[in-house]
């Protein structure tokens, strides 16, 4: 016997990954350039120069026990400090070395905070819509996932929505701006008043309730959005980053944990995510990776190209009478369906290529997820698809 717990989550794709593949076969049938698939968050745009250069140059002059060996289980000492000095600058923050764990990627970040945190009955509370892994990840540790619907129009925190859901059980707050898939930001306004709640929630229940940071696209915004620091406006806040979206990397696994000081039992916590990447087995992200990320933080990839898209998509699609949210960061557009059930929709998109994720397992049905990672010549192709979608609907 073995898990069928495991069994079903390897057998049964994340809806995102299936229908990528089905884009795949799809390709090979019908070539790829009549294929408009929208499902994944590849980044599209190369990675900034500054990384081919340092890549280079790491294979130029350092050997291969430093390229290619182990680093410390929590990472390389040097890349710690360039992040950490990297943060200080951009943020007015005070980081240090020790306050980081590098990862591969948000994901095992995610996953590793979750395993130190979680005990038997612990709540986590996930605002709609959300990056569908929460739930895998949460469930794995064994927290409870508890969705909280955020406002139906802006996307924003719906605080009796959120003050409901909130109890003595609820171990942490995920926040996830720009929000994967809505490409909302989340105000300014709306984290001073959830700081302000989850202090009084926490003095009042006796323990801490963290706020966990889910930010692999903090540095994709567009029209000058400023993106709160959390650990800036909530003192126990743990941060989850990558790299995959800003220096476009998300094949070399690459990311950190931020456990700042500030945090109630900040060492102790740092210790049971070491303990938690240990027993999960994800010490030593990948080195070459890290050495890149010494040489590059604060880099990022050119992110023009991902508003011209937002532009053009948005613009078009509302034009043709669809309705989403103005999308400030991320590179998701997260539209209302034009019939109720989401899966039927993606149905009929996919009688003119259209490849587009149902927004069920993002906690919204009613909407899709478009991915605008692609090129914006793919856009401009597909925007007549779009169109006679559309038209389908009108005609009813
Ligand atoms: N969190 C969100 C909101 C994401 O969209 C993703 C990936 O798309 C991840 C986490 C996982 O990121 P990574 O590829 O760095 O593991």
């Amino acid at each position: 016997m073995i898990s069928e717990k495991m069994v079903r989550l390897g057998t049964h794709k994340s809806v995102i990954r299936e229908i990528f593949e089905y884009s795949k076969q799809r390709a090979a049938q019908i070539g790829a350039e009549n294929v408009f698939d929208f499902s994944i968050g590849n980044p599209n745009v190369p990675a900034p120069s500054s990384v081919h250069e340092a890549i280079k140059e790491l294979l130029d002059n350092k050997d291969d026990v430093y390229l290619f060996g182990y680093t410390s289980a929590q990472g390389d000492a040097d890349t710690r400090a360039a992040i950490a000095s990297d943060l200080n600058q951009r943020f007015d923050t005070s980081f240090r070395p020790d306050n980081f764990y590098m990862t591969c990627g948000a994901a095992a970040s995610l996953r590793i905070v979750l395993e130190a945190l979680t005990l038997p009955g612990d709540e986590y509370i996930i605002f709609t819509p959300f990056f569908p892994e929460y739930r895998v990840f949460v469930e794995a540790a064994g927290g409870t996932f508890v969705e909280t619907r955020t406002d139906d129009d802006t996307f924003q925190i719906d605080f009796d929505r959120f003050l409901a859901a909130l109890n003595s059980h609820t171990k942490a707050v995920f926040l996830n701006s720009p929000n994967n898939p809505s490409g909302v930001v989340y105000t300014e306004e709306s984290i001073q008043h959830l700081a302000k709640v989850l202090e009084e929630r926490s003095a009042e229940y006796g323990h801490p309730i963290y706020l966990i940071a889910d930010e692999p696209y903090r540095e994709l915004v567009y029209d000058e959005t400023k993106v709160p620091y959390l650990t800036k406006y909530y003192n126990n806040t743990l941060v989850c980053y990558s790299y995959s979206k800003s220096l476009s990397l998300p094949g070399e696994r690459i990311g950190y944990i931020l456990v700042p000081d500030e945090v109630r039992d900040s060492r102790q916590i740092y210790a049971a995510i070491c303990g938690a990447g240990r027993a999960l087995g994800y010490v030593c992200a990948p080195s070459l990776a890290q050495h890149v990320i010494a040489k590059c933080a604060g880099c990022v990839s050119d992110l023009s190209v991902y508003r011209e898209n937002r532009d053009l998509l948005y613009h078009s699609l509302t034009d043709y009478g669809y309705t989403c949210v103005h999308p400030d960061g991320a590179f998701y557009l997260f539209v209302k369906t034009l019939e109720p059930n989401a899966y039927a929709f993606c149905e009929k998109a996919k009688q003119f290529e259209l490849l587009l994720v149902p927004g069920d397992d993002f906690g919204a049905p009613g909407y899709v997820r478009i991915a605008y990672c692609v090129t914006s010549d793919q856009i401009r192709r597909a925007l007549p698809a779009f169109e006679k979608l559309a038209k389908e609907y009108q005609k009813i």
